[in-house]
């Protein structure tokens, strides 16, 4: 995973002008990632979290947001989640992890609904370790009790190659939480390997196609085809659709002319920091 993240951050600086400096802060970056760092981060209070509205894309109203982890380096900046998520992932510094951005998220969503502003439905990404471990789910309850956080209020986005890697363990997991009522979306879909059958077995809510076919919209007619048939795949199993990666009015009219009417990408807005966020809710 750790490689791939690498390779994959070498492959887009390699048509960058500021390919040296994207070098030399990728070995810095290599030297951060380790466990060691990421438990430090951790005790130092080194990671916020960023938020990113999603909206209705015929009203533009917000929806909800999802949050998403950002690791404030004392002297390299931002580092992105793909930097350390993955690492995090071998180990379970990760739960460690994750529980925090439970925590911090749902007390600010909880703010901002105290505030009466509308956040809409906040989105977590629910790292297949978490869902797997035996305490998760009295950790989300003691989670929710704790900030008065309400389960409607609350969506978990588990990665469709996770979690239909061990679909029948998996599927039982989804039904405690879903029966919680907090909601359950598929992140990245049509990346991984769906079963149908388990597609149906699981208590989804809500597919969210992933960011590779949004891109090439309108340039790549296979990627056109794709959108489609994963729209009307969520229609035929009464789910809702939402597409991440929006980039452009073009995009935008394509997915709502084909009936997903929720969407998520820089077209509307990037993540925010919890400051950025309060404003836009304001307006
Ligand atoms: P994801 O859950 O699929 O999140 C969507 C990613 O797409 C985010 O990247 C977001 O910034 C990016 N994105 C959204 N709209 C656009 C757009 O229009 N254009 C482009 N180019 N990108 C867009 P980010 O924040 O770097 O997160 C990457 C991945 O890291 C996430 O993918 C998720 O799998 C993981 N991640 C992030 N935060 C957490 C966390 O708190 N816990 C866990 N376990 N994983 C996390
Ligand atoms: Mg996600
Ligand atoms: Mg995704
Ligand atoms: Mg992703």
């Amino acid at each position: 995973y750790a490689d791939n993240a690498m390779y994959k951050a070498k492959d887009e600086g390699r048509d960058n002008f500021q390919f040296y400096t994207k070098e030399m802060t990728e070995l810095a970056f290599e030297r951060v990632v380790l466990e060691s760092n990421i438990r430090q981060a951790l005790i130092n209070d080194e990671f916020t979290l960023y938020y990113q509205p999603q909206f209705n894309g015929s009203t533009k109203e917000i929806i909800g947001m999802e949050a998403l982890i950002r690791w404030e380096h004392p002297s390299l900046g931002l580092i992105p989640p793909s930097k350390f998520i993955p690492l995090a992932e071998e180990s379970s510094l990760i739960i460690e992890i994750d529980n925090w951005v439970m925590k911090t998220a749902m007390k600010q969503i909880k703010e901002w609904y105290d505030k009466g502003l509308s956040p809409g439905v906040l989105s977590l990404n629910l790292a297949i370790k978490q869902l797997e471990s035996a305490v998760f789910l009295d950790t989300l309850k003691k989670r929710m009790d704790e900030s008065s956080f309400l389960p409607e209020w609350l969506k978990l986005e588990v990665l469709e190659r996770d979690v239909m890697r061990n679909p029948q363990d998996n599927v039982e997991k989804l039904n405690l939480i879903h029966k919680l009522g907090v909601e359950l979306a598929l992140d990245d879909f049509g990346t991984g390997q769906s079963s149908l059958t388990y597609l149906k077995r699981f208590p989804l809510d809500e597919l969210k196609i992933d960011r590779s076919f949004i891109k090439d919209i309108n340039q790549d007619a296979e990627d056109d085809a794709i959108v489609m048939a994963i729209i009307a795949l969520a229609k035929s199993m009464k789910l809702n659709i939402i597409a991440e990666g929006v980039e452009t009015e073009e995009q935008l009219s394509f997915l709502l002319d084909n009936g997903c009417q929720n969407i998520q990408g820089y077209y509307f807005s990037k993540p925010l920091n919890a400051i950025a966020m309060e404003k836009l809710l304001k307006e």
